[in-house]
């Protein structure tokens, strides 16, 4: 019974939250319900007990923040109305800062209305950061000011001593500056973690020695342009490369050699494809073209193109021109095949074109395109 209770809690403080969110917007989504719901269940509680105590206008007045504490949490259900979370996270804030200044104003039972302003800074600083968060702060903090030493007390409906007033500035800004380093540096970490994670992230993707996107990397693009395939059904078409007689180039050179030809070919590679193609390090002396919107026939074509290019193109490495050839393997991907079964196609291919001889392009279709 509990454990069901606190699923219902929980489902209760997830509204609004969807998996198409990204996850930081889904916790931000959270985190603004269970302040606001936190907001109007304190509130609502203290308007009773003011309701109790007899001071009407304070009790009307919690009563009010609590219902736009309730609306901050139930306007999730409306996505309608745009950027939900940032509605409810302005409003939120806005309500909490004049239910803080009607508090002091008023004085709350007891005079103890001013303790509660040690939540603005908190608040502040999660909702909209240490910038945005400083302003309200700061916009807070002369409001606050001109209304506690305003002359004769003309803008309180109660009186405080001045040593109250001025101790509650003082610890009040001592808060602040304490969860402004605080807020400070929570962002430094999350920036450093972030630039972290984006760096690994990079790398895990890509090969070291070209820079070019590894298998992995390349999964993720192959994924992509396979589902957009299957939604617009336009053509998509695979080319998988090979250097012929890589070994000799490595024997003659040394592996540092065969490492620079790899890095140049892979320059060259670049050059040649158009923004929206991808070429990948698929293996050792293996690349993995990419192309969307591309046919069969154009794909063949392009290959062909680059083939002969880099038959024609000279690498110079200390003092040496090394020349090489590629092989080609060209498949046009189709809904009925899967995206392994499409490079494995275009694998065949490439074997047949280095079976035939080597420096050639064979499309899936088998035909022989060139000598
Ligand atoms: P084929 O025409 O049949 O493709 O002959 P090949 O010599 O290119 O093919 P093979 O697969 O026999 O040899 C590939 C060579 O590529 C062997 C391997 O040492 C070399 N190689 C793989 N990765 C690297 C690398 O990162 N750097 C260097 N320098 N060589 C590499
Ligand atoms: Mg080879
Ligand atoms: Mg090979």
């Amino acid at each position: 019974m509990f454990a069901n209770g606190k699923r219902t809690f929980i489902n209760y403080l997830q509204i609004g939250t969807t998996d198409e969110k990204s996850l930081e917007a889904n916790q931000q989504l959270f985190v603004s319900n269970l302040f606001s719901f936190i907001g109007y269940t304190i509130t609502f509680i203290l308007a009773l007990n003011a309701a109790i105590s007899g001071t009407s206008m304070l009790s009307i007045s919690l009563f009010f923040a609590s219902g736009i504490f309730f609306f901050c949490h139930q306007v999730h259900r409306f996505p309608k109305l745009g950027n939900t979370i940032s509605i409810s996270k302005s409003i939120v804030f806005i309500n909490l800062l004049l239910l803080m200044l009607y508090l002091v104003y008023s004085g709350g039972v007891s005079n103890t209305g001013p303790l509660w302003i040690y939540i603005v800074p908190p608040v502040a600083f999660f909702f909209s950061g240490l910038r945005k968060g400083i302003t309200g702060i700061a916009v807070f903090v002369i409001i606050l000011t001109v209304m506690l030493f305003y002359p004769h007390e003309t803008l309180l409906q109660t009186t405080y001593t001045l040593e109250f007033k001025l101790r509650l500035m003082l610890s009040f800004l001592t808060v602040t500056l304490l969860f402004g380093f605080y807020e400070y540096s929570r962002q430094q970490s999350y920036n450093r973690i972030e630039d972290l994670s984006h760096k690994y992230e990079q790398q895990a993707m890509h090969d070291a020695l070209t820079n070019l996107p590894n298998r992995r990397g390349m999964r993720v693009y192959l994924n992509h342009e396979y589902n957009r395939l299957m939604r617009s059904k336009e053509p998509l078409s695979l080319l998988i490369c090979d250097i012929d007689y890589f070994k000799q180039v490595n024997d003659k050179y040394f592996h540092d050699g065969g490492d620079f030809v790899l890095q140049s070919l892979s320059k060259f590679f670049i050059e040649k494809i158009r923004q929206q193609d991808i070429v990948a390090r698929w293996g050792g002396e293996e690349f993995l073209f990419l192309l969307p919107n591309t046919s069969l026939k154009d794909a063949v074509v392009l290959a062909e193109k680059i083939r002969q290019q880099v038959e024609d193109h000279i690498i110079h490495y200390k003092h040496n021109d090394i020349k090489i050839t590629i092989s080609m393997g060209v498949n046009e991907v189709t809904p009925n095949v899967n995206i392994e079964q499409a490079i494995n196609i275009a694998d065949h291919s490439l074997y047949a074109a280095k079976k035939e001889g080597r420096n050639q392009t064979v499309s899936a279709d088998t035909m022989k395109y060139s000598t």
